[in-house]
């Protein structure tokens, strides 16, 4: 499979993407990805905390024309291996299946946010779900939406999981974002949590989400939010919305709505939602840059600390409640019917 720069992010799972065991994290000069300046200045610097595949520190710097917030020196494409570890695996992969106390509170979770941001949903109305891993969203979906048409994208998917999916009716789009073959105008919602910062080409990506969606359909996007009230309690490059070296590009409020306008979309809202794991991985990284790498303190907030999770939501739902912003955001957009 052609690697392209519109990579999504990788949903690991059970699949080892590792290509070799070079640890070299290759990163070269980028400028802004929103107004194409490159003049930058740096604001933290962090490494990879959460799965500890490269010590590199590398740089978050600002734009000092349009205040973007990105990794710069990014790494290159040739640095998959290493961005993306072949123990990589999202919060939600790790808890598949339903068979235990978290992947139940995942899946209510899931389902009750997605219907916050869709809306009331037509009968047979067309769903893709953009970076859908292990499509744990997509089946509960079809567990009680029978109706729906249901698409996962995503850059691939292990035999296992495509059985399991297309075994209940979901339609699968393997490929980059950039290479996936998309209908114009065919998607009534799209899903995109989590994924936007990951991408070399956020501009390039979301065009493509525009062509494909109807007019009057609507794109639902979580990403991390750089407002979030908790992003200067935590020094250096260790707030957890940093994710370095996969969060490429990284946006507030109102960065995220001028690049959607930019490329075909109009905001219909946008909110703060609870970070819980932004939290944890924030923790994390604070704690190893106190006690070194192998500190046992830094696994007291690893994403199966149930209680962590729920203090820090409960933590989150009160700052939001008070007018404060989380660092995790909520953006829904439409496409106009009439351009
Ligand atoms: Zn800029």
């Amino acid at each position: 499979m052609t690697i392209s720069r519109v990579q999504l992010k990788m949903q690991c799972d059970s699949n080892p993407v590792r290509q070799g065991s070079d640890r070299t994290l290759e990163t070269r000069p980028t400028t802004c990805s929103c107004c194409g300046s490159d003049i930058s200045r740096e604001i933290a610097r962090g490494r990879d905390y959460i799965y500890q595949a490269s010590d590199v520190y590398l740089s978050l710097v600002t734009c000092e024309r349009c205040e973007h917030i990105y990794l710069n020196p990014q790494p290159t494409i040739s640095s998959l291996p290493v961005m993306y570890p072949s123990n990589y695996g999202t919060f939600s992969s790790k808890f598949r299946g339903g068979y235990n106390l978290l992947a139940v509170i995942k899946n209510k979770v899931n389902f009750r946010r997605f219907k916050a941001v869709a809306g009331v949903l037509a009968k047979g109305m067309r769903i893709l779900d953009v970076g859908c891993g292990n499509g744990e969203l997509l089946r509960a979906l079809a567990t009680v939406r029978p109706d729906l048409e249901l698409y996962g994208l995503d850059w691939h998917f292990p035999a296992t999981t495509r059985e399991e999916l297309e075994a209940v009716g979901i339609h699968l789009v393997e490929g980059t974002l950039e290479d996936a073959a998309l209908p114009e105008n065919f998607f009534d919602r799209i899903l995109m949590y989590q994924l936007v910062e990951h991408l070399w080409e956020p501009r390039i990506g979301l065009a493509k989400l525009a062509t494909t969606l109807r007019p009057g359909g609507v794109i639902a996007i979580e990403t991390p939010d750089t407002d979030g009230y908790d992003r200067h309690l935590f020094p250096k490059g260790t707030w957890g919305g940093y994710y370095v070296p996969r969060h490429l590009n990284l946006y507030n409020f109102e960065r995220l709505a001028k690049l959607l306008g930019e490329t075909g979309f109009e905001i219909v809202h946008q909110k703060s939602l609870p970070a819980p794991v932004i939290w944890c991985y924030s923790l994390q990284a604070a704690l190893q840059e106190r006690y070194g790498p192998k500190t046992w303190t830094a696994r007291l907030f690893d994403l199966q600390n149930i209680a962590a999770l729920a203090g820090f939501t409960l933590l989150d739902m009160a700052a939001i409640g008070i007018g404060l912003k989380s660092s995790n955001q909520q953006t829904v957009a439409r496409k106009p019917v009439s351009d």
